[in-house]
């Protein structure tokens, strides 16, 4: 398949639905990105890449950090993990606290903020540099450090009022083990981590190929550990817009309201679309559909 000239069509076609919807304006730092910009990357498992747009603009990866934050607890934890954080979708906005109170602290999944802040946690006991294990991941993943946009961080975390609550009623479950600001402060800065679509395409190219990074030969995960990941994707990878996502698109995804949203392809490839408008899921709008009609025209999908 001539996969240049079929990204850089779906990106012809998507281009009228660019600037629709709503950049992230209630992280401050997010709030003046121009929402006039579509990318579009894949990385396929022999090595084979292709981009088209604005696949080589930095932005902001927000939660498709979470992916990497699961993957080093699974490294740090293995399943021990799971003891603390559930594998549901929930049905709900990213942010939400309603379930928590009736799951005594135990967040539904890792992919949201509740999630996310516990693998943070666990985390934050496993590595003495945790920031620093994300820094490196890159390295492992793409060949170089991932780099973290202090000025996103500083502003997430001065007005993450939600993120605070959310974690300070984890903890009076007595489900966090360490202070919260620290906490805050690493989940801030994973979230703060800047990168482009070819970039994340090729990072997560493990988990298409059972766990190992196709360029290195590097076991990142096992292969159950990948196939599990990839199965949270494709039910809580895009949060209450899972279904809808697993109905159109077919593929693990992970999204974040910096825009990008990540799809595995097993076996085969990784995709990553990017353009900051959101829609009230907090999905960017042109990414989804540009997946969507990836889809439709190669019939890459695991269903
Ligand atoms: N940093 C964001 C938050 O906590 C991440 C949310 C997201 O990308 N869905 O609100």
């Amino acid at each position: 398949m001539h996969y240049q000239s079929i990204l850089e069509s779906v990106a012809a076609d998507v281009a009228p639905m660019v600037g629709g919807g709503r950049v992230a304006n209630y992280i401050p730092a997010l709030a003046c990105i121009p929402i006039q910009q579509f990318g579009i990357a894949l990385h396929t498992v022999d090595g084979q890449q292709a981009w088209a747009g604005d696949a080589r603009t930095p932005f902001s990866i927000q939660s498709v950090s979470k992916v990497l934050g699961l993957t080093l607890a699974l490294q740090a934890l293995g399943n021990t993990l799971w003891e603390r954080i559930g594998r549901e979708p929930s049905g709900n906005a990213f942010n939400s606290l309603l379930q928590l109170e009736n799951e005594q602290g135990k967040p539904r999944n890792p992919f949201i903020n509740a999630g996310a802040l516990c693998v943070a946690d666990r985390l934050v006991s496993a590595h003495i540099q945790p920031a620093q294990a994300f820094a490196d991941l890159g390295l492992r993943l793409h060949g170089k450090p991932f780099v973290f946009d202090d000025e996103v961080a500083r502003s997430e975390r001065e007005t993450g009022f939600r993120n605070a609550a959310l974690i300070n009623f984890i903890k009076s479950f007595k489900q966090i083990d360490n202070d919260v600001e620290t906490v805050l402060d690493l989940y801030c800065r994973q979230c703060a981590i800047v990168s482009d679509c070819v970039q994340l395409a090729r990072s997560f190219s493990y988990l298409a190929n059972a766990g190992v990074q196709p360029g290195t030969g590097e076991t990142i995960l096992s292969s159950e550990q990948a196939r599990r990941v990839n199965s949270v994707m494709l039910t809580c990878g895009t949060y209450d817009a899972a279904g809808e996502f697993a109905f159109k698109v077919g593929l693990p995804c992970k999204s974040g309201v910096g825009g990008a949203i990540v799809a595995v392809v097993p076996g085969q490839m990784v995709l990553c679309a990017w353009s900051p408008g959101l829609d009230e899921t907090g999905n960017s709008m042109a990414a989804r559909r540009a997946l969507e009609l990836f889809v439709t025209r190669t019939g890459l999908s695991v269903f």
